[in-house]
């Protein structure tokens, strides 16, 4: 198939191997961070690991969404079930992230009315079924996802539709990628950056990365070779003593993002003053709310949630993982109390999670290069 065999070419693949191993100082431990939840799901599924030399390090980065949102924010999005004349719409991903007292998919097991969508206007078909009801969306998700929220929150205003509203846990990544520089703890010598989000902002938001922090940062895209190249396009840049921002996935990521996308993010949400992120804890400016002129549309504006705060099971080490201090098989409850079927956290919930892509796919050999390129 186009577009995918070719990034799944074992000789090419080989070749890049080859080209990291080249580039690779031998007196140089590497730290690279992958920053996508996608990206890191694609280097597990794929064994990616077993072919980089050892002092190539990948270190997850904060992008899986599901990860990075605080048990408080779904406690304060169940809350609402509490109501009968509510429907609690959310993706499939969400349905078992833990809460205190349970996943959404355990509240619906009690009897409260809980569905799968699969996109915001999905939630918003719910709205218009049930006219006797109330559609709360949990929207979660960074700025990939933001923008398809906006649209269906103005064509709910459009509709002038009264029983729908969202739950806003959008966030945005270059905050959060600040913060992980700015921690005392992280050495890193450059990012694989994220490609999804990067089709909707671009490229040039990560250019402060190069220019002040001196790192480089290589937008990846999600096949094999993709990830390798970025890879080896990092190695050099950092040979030759360069840090610059450099588009490897551009077959889908503009240089400028998606401007239509961002004039409805823009029309919609705002910064919030500050935002609590799990394992980063509280970032300034890093997620959206809904704009006022939007609020009969806003969740939070409309109704009561407690607005608790959680802390996470003190075994639990999702904060380290997420900040890449520690990698997932170093949690204390990594494989034995949390396991994809039973997660403590939710690193262990989302395919895109590092701990859940850990333990799927790193209890097995060492996949072959034949047969990743058939996967
Ligand atoms: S193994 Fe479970 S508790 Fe430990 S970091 Fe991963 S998700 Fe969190």
């Amino acid at each position: 198939m186009k577009y995918v065999d070719e990034f799944r070419a074992p000789e090419l693949i080989s070749k890049a191997g080859e080209e990291i191993r080249r580039l690779a100082d031998p007196k140089h431990h590497y730290r690279i961070m992958e920053v996508c939840g996608g990206h890191t799901h694609a280097i597990y599924r794929f064994g990616l690991k077993d072919l980089l030399p050892e002092n190539v390090e990948l270190i997850h980065g904060p992008g899986c969404p599901v990860c990075v949102l605080p048990m408080g924010r779904i406690d304060d999005g169940l809350s609402l079930t509490a109501n009968p004349e509510f429907i609690f719409a959310a993706f499939g991903d969400m349905m078992r992230v833990p809460g205190t007292h349970g996943s959404p998919l355990e509240y619906k097991a009690r009897g409260m009315d809980v569905r799968i969508v699969y996109s915001p206007a999905d939630a918003l078909k719910l709205a218009r079924l049930n006219p006797q009801k109330h559609v709360v969306f949990f929207a979660i998700g960074f700025e990939t996802t933001a923008p398809s929220t906006a649209l269906t929150i103005i064509r709910a205003r459009a509709e002038g539709l009264p029983n729908f509203s969202v739950f806003c846990n959008h966030v945005t990544i270059i905050p959060a990628i600040r913060a992980i520089l700015d921690s005392p703890d992280m050495r890193l010598d450059g990012f694989v950056g994220p490609g999804h989000v990067s089709t909707v902002i671009g490229c040039r938001p990560y250019e402060w990365i190069a220019k002040d922090q001196g790192k480089p940062v290589v937008v990846s895209g999600f096949e094999p070779l993709d990830i390798l190249q970025s890879i080896v396009m990092l190695l050099r840049q950092l040979r030759g003593g360069q840090a610059i921002v450099e588009n490897q996935y551009k077959r889908v990521v503009p240089w400028e993002g998606n401007p239509a996308a961002l004039r409805a993010m823009a029309e919609v949400f705002e910064l919030r003053p500050y935002f609590e992120w799990r394992g980063l804890g509280f970032i300034s400016q890093s997620a959206l709310k809904i704009r006022s002129a939007y609020g009969e549309w806003d969740s939070e504006q409309r109704f009561t949630v407690p607005g608790v705060r959680v802390t996470d099971p003190k075994a639990a080490q999702c904060g380290e993982v997420l900040k890449g201090v520690l990698k997932p098989s170093q949690c204390k409850l990594f494989g034995r109390e949390c396991t994809p079927e039973q997660p403590v956290g939710a690193l262990m919930v989302s395919s895109e999670g590092s701990c859940a892509a850990h333990y799927n796919y790193s209890q097995h050999r060492p996949i072959t290069i034949d047969a990743a390129a058939s996967l």
